[in-house]
C-alpha cells in the first residue's frame, strides 16, 4: 500500500481488486476513491457510445433481432484517416508486447478523457485503444503487419469494429489500483451488470462457397433472456428482501487501523452478489435470469474468405445479466480444400502437364478454375515449369468482389519413357538434323 500526498488531504492508493474499492478514513470526512466520476463512466460505456462501422455491418447481414436493430440504429459511423498503429503508440514495427503494452498504459493515462480536458484527447484516446487492440493481439497484429486496416476487415474485425476503449482501458488498469489510484471511478459502478459472453460457431464451407460467399442458415445455442422472469432471475410473483449481510447496500466494509488513520476496504456482498437483494430463484432458470436456447440465423459469408477467417455478428452472442450488454457471435470459417485447385491467398494453384511436342510447337488446353473448364494456350516453345497466368481466375478480394487474384498454372513437360520404333526413328533422324545445324554453325 503506497501512501501518497493529495493537497492537504492523504489519499490511500491500494491495488484494487475488481470487485472492491478503497476509502481513506479521514476522522469526520471519508474521501471515496470513486467519487462522482462512476456516472461518466458508466455513461460512457453505453451501448449508445460503442464503437462499431457502417462497413463492419456492411460485412455481415444478419436477421436482426429486435436488440440489435436497437444497437445498429444507436450506432456511428466512424471516418478516421488511415493511421499507421505503430506510429500511434510511437513503438517499432518489431516492439516486443511488453514495449506495447508499456507504451499503451503511458499514452492512455495522458489522454484519458477524465484526465486530459484538451479538445483532441478522447479521439486520441480511441485511437490509442484501438491500435492497443490490435497490436497486444498476435493473430490481428499479423494480419495488421501484412494487409493493413484491411486485414482486419477481412478477418471480421473491420475498423472501429473494437471493444469499448473503455473497458480496454479499465481492464487493463484493473487490479492495479489504477483508475482509483487516479483518482477516478472504478467499476463497482456496474457491478450489478453483467455482461454476456462472447459466442462462437464453427461454419465448415467448400471451396467455392469461400471463393464466391454464401448464404448459409446456422443453428446457435447460446444464453438468452428468460422470459419467465424478464431477465431478473427472482420467480414472478415473489417480492425480493433485503439483504441481510450488507443491510441493503451491496457492500460490506472491513477497516485496517494504520498509524495514518483508519483505513477501510469496501468489498461487493458475497451474500447477494452485490445487489443488496435477496430473491426467490426463476424455476425456470434457477435465478441467472438467462436460459439456453437455439436460435436460427441467416448468415451471408461474404465472398473471399477463407479457412480462419472470423466473422462477427454483433450481440448475438450470449445475453447479460441484469441489463448487462449481449456478447457477440463470432463464426470462424473452415475451407474443405479442393482436388485439384490450390489456394495461395487470392490466388489459385493448379499444375497441367503437357507432351513435350505439345510443348515444342504450342496447343490449347482445357483447365479447370472456379469459372469452370476454360481454355489455356500453351504458347509453342514452352519451357518445363513455366507459370502461365490466367489473369482475374483466382479468389475475389474480400470486401472489393470486383477484384480478383489470377490463377497461376505450372506447366509440366511429359517426356516419353518409351518410344515405338517408328517414333524412335524420327526422333533419331531430329537428332542429326539437330547435329548437322550444330556442326554447320561451327564452321
Ligand atoms: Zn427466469
Ligand atoms: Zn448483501
Amino acid at each position: 500500500m503506497a501512501i501518497i500526498p493529495c493537497g492537504s488531504t492523504w489519499v490511500a492508493q491500494l491495488g484494487i481488486r475488481p470487485q472492491s474499492s478503497i476509502r481513506a478514513y479521514i476522522p469526520n470526512r471519508t474521501i471515496t476513491a470513486h467519487s462522482g466520476v462512476t456516472s461518466r463512466i458508466s455513461y460512457l460505456g453505453a451501448p449508445s457510445s460503442s464503437l462499431f462501422s457502417h462497413d463492419s455491418l456492411r460485412l455481415l447481414s444478419f436477421v436482426a433481432s429486435s436488440q440489435t436493430s436497437h444497437r445498429r440504429r444507436s450506432s456511428r459511423l466512424i471516418v478516421r484517416a488511415d493511421s499507421d498503429f505503430y506510429s500511434v503508440l510511437g513503438v517499432s514495427r518489431n516492439a516486443s508486447k511488453s514495449e506495447i503494452k508499456s507504451a499503451y498504459r503511458k499514452l492512455a493515462r495522458s489522454y484519458h478523457p477524465d484526465v486530459n480536458k484538451d479538445p483532441g484527447a478522447e479521439q486520441k484516446f480511441k485511437d490509442i485503444s484501438n491500435a492497443y487492440e490490435v497490436l497486444s493481439d498476435d493473430e490481428k497484429r499479423s494480419l495488421y503487419d501484412k494487409y493493413g486496416e484491411a486485414g482486419l476487415k477481412g478477418a471480421g474485425m473491420g475498423m472501429g469494429d473494437y471493444s469499448n476503449p473503455f473497458d480496454l482501458f479499465e481492464s487493463l488498469f484493473e487490479g492495479m489500483g489504477g483508475m482509483g489510484g487516479m483518482g477516478m471511478g472504478g467499476r463497482s459502478s456496474r457491478s450489478r451488470a453483467v455482461d454476456g459472453q462472447d459466442e462462437y460457431y464453427s461454419l465448415v464451407l467448400n471451396f467455392k462457397e469461400a471463393v464466391f460467399g454464401v448464404e448459409k442458415e446456422i443453428e446457435i445455442t447460446r444464453l438468452e433472456s428468460c422470459g419467465t422472469c424478464n431477465g431478473s432471475g427472482a420467480k414472478p410473483g415473489t417480492k425480493p428482501s433485503k439483504c441481510s449481510t450488507c443491510g441493503g447496500q451491496g457492500q460490506v466494509v472491513s477497516s485496517a487501523r494504520t498509524p495514518l488513520g483508519v483505513f477501510q476496504q469496501v468489498m461487493t456482498c458475497s451474500s447477494c452478489g452485490g445487489t443488496g437483494e435477496i430473491s426467490t430463484p426463476c424455476n425456470t432458470c434457477s435465478g441467472d435470469g438467462r436460459v439456453r436456447r437455439t436460435k436460427r440465423i441467416s448468415l451471408k459469408v461474404p465472398a473471399g474468405v477463407d479457412s480462419g477467417s472470423r466473422l462477427r455478428v454483433r450481440s448475438e452472442g450470449n445475453a447479460g445479466r441484469r441489463g448487462g450488454s449481449p456478447g457477440d457471435l463470432f463464426v470462424i470459417i473452415d475451407v474443405i480444400p479442393d482436388p485439384v485447385l490450390k489456394r495461395d491467398d487470392t490466388n489459385i494453384l493448379y499444375t497441367c502437364k503437357v507432351s513435350y511436342i505439345d510443348a515444342i510447337l504450342g496447343t490449347t488446353i482445357k483447365v479447370p478454375t472456379v469459372d469452370g473448364m476454360v481454355d489455356l494456350k500453351i504458347p509453342a516453345g514452352t519451357q518445363p515449369n513455366t507459370t502461365l497466368v490466367m489473369a482475374k481466375k483466382g479468389v475475389p478480394v474480400l470486401n472489393k468482389s470486383n477484384m480478383r487474384g489470377d490463377q497461376l498454372v505450372r506447366v509440366q513437360v511429359e517426356i516419353p519413357k518409351r518410344l515405338s520404333s517408328e517414333e524412335k526413328k524420327l526422333i533419331e533422324e531430329l537428332a542429326d538434323l539437330s547435329k548437322s545445324k550444330t556442326a554447320s554453325s561451327r564452321r
